[in-house]
């Protein structure tokens, strides 16, 4: 009989030349488990998704409520599902402006995909403004518009009118003008490794896009509900944009995404064509039960908060030589070794530590630090303990 690894590289469809390859058999809290009993500290999060820790127990009661009512009923936005609507009223009254109707998908691409869509419906115009080193999911659409043309050249064509800038550079302004649809952007770049926007830089957007009548979307798949140690990055920057990509932590844990905008931006999907947009399991009410329990536990223990202490806590026990720097703000942390293979080195490593860590799509010579949301005071000593051990061997083996 094979094994699951034996499965794994036999019948899954992989991309990853270098895959974890971690059997999990468990997890809690901030914890993994393998089949061996082998024990460790997540400090990825399914990238950015398990705010509130794996299986909150919270979490895991509203799935569990919610499959013994009702699982798919109808394709979305046909019929009145109590998990949905209970979310979207909940996410919209945390967020500032007229962000007040939610369309509700499956996972962050899809989001990013209605977003663009709509913003061309509004505007009637095509033009697509992104970033360099952007990551918006991995769909033609959002393909499109990445900002690393190596993931994109063996994909042409894809979406046409596609302007990329450097982020917080002010060649971006120059880009936005009377043609363009949408401006699209991480207000802080994730997989660029964690780049923070400078000055009034996303202000500047703003502004330009409300000169120009473009549409600003910000998406924030990765730093939403509290990793920034706000809940959503637009009111950390406070800038509002038109349109807001959701995605990841959205679920608690299963998969969701939603864009949202004002009903009067968001109505125009209905008509000219109706059905704008469709989706079957958009919103999947347990998915939303999910989420909407998740949020509740973020707002009761102030979680969003809490990552601002727990971000200086990290940068105050991860003292080590080999980290240059420790760049981001809350729990979406770059850790920057300055080498790709010494990046490639922890990150490997980490496991027979304890650690789960992860590299960034467009960064190499940094790991990821983006644990639960939940993690304790204790557990971010352990994990810097540990981090540092694994550096000591790091450099151990250099010589
Ligand atoms: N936007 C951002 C900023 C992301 O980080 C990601 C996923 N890494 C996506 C969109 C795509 O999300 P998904 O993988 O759920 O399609």
């Amino acid at each position: 009989m094979l094994t699951n690894r034996q499965l794994f590289l036999r019948h899954l469809g992989l991309t990853s030349s270098s895959p974890m390859m971690l059997e999990i058999e468990k997890a809690e809290g901030v914890f993994m488990y393998g089949p061996a009993g082998e024990k460790y500290l997540d400090l990825v999060s399914g990238v950015s998704v398990s705010n509130t820790g794996h299986r909150h127990p919270k979490v895991v009661e509203a799935i569990k409520n919610q499959v013994d009512l009702y699982l798919h009923l109808m394709v979305y936005g046909e019929i009145i599902q109590s998990p949905q609507v209970k979310y979207a009223e909940k996410i919209t009254s945390l967020l500032p402006g007229e962000l007040d109707s939610c369309f509700f998908v499956n996972s962050g691409s899809e989001a990013v995909e209605g977003a663009l869509k709509l913003a061309k419906r509004y505007t009637g115009r095509s033009r697509l403004v992104s970033f360099r080193k952007s990551y918006h999911g991995s769909t033609h659409g959002a393909l499109s518009i990445q900002g690393e043309e190596k993931f994109k050249s063996s994909f042409r064509p894809l979406l046409p009118d596609v302007f990329l800038s450097e982020f917080n550079n002010q060649e971006a302004l120059d880009l936005i003008t009377g043609l363009t649809a949408c401006v699209i952007v991480e207000p802080v770049q994730a997989e660029a490794g964690v780049i923070l926007p400078e000055g009034n830089f996303l202000k500047q957007l703003r502004d330009k896009c409300t000169q120009t009548g473009a549409l600003l979307i910000f998406d924030e798949s990765q730093t939403g509900f509290g990793r920034l140690g706000s809940m959503f990055a637009t009111t950390l920057f406070g800038v509002i944009p038109d349109i807001l990509v959701l995605a990841k932590a959205i679920g608690g844990g299963l998969p969701l995404g939603a864009f949202i905008s004002s009903t009067e931006i968001m109505s125009k999907l209905a008509f000219d064509p109706p059905l704008g947009h469709i989706t079957t399991f958009g919103g999947h009410p347990v998915c939303c039960a999910a989420g909407l329990a998740s949020l509740d536990v973020i707002l009761l223990e102030k979680l969003d908060k809490e990552a601002g202490r727990k971000s200086a806590l990290f940068r105050k026990y991860l003292n080590h030589t080999s980290v240059i720097e420790i760049r981001g703000a809350g729990l979406l942390l770059a850790a920057v070794l300055g080498d790709e293979k010494r990046a490639q080195y922890a990150i490997t490593h980490a496991p027979e530590f304890g650690l789960v860590l992860d590299y960034f799509l467009f960064c190499s010579d940094a790991f990821r630090i983006a644990p639960p949301l939940t993690i304790s005071d204790e557990e971010i000593i352990y994990a810097c303990l540990q981090l540092t051990k694994l550096l000591d061997e790091m450099e151990r083996n250099e010589r």
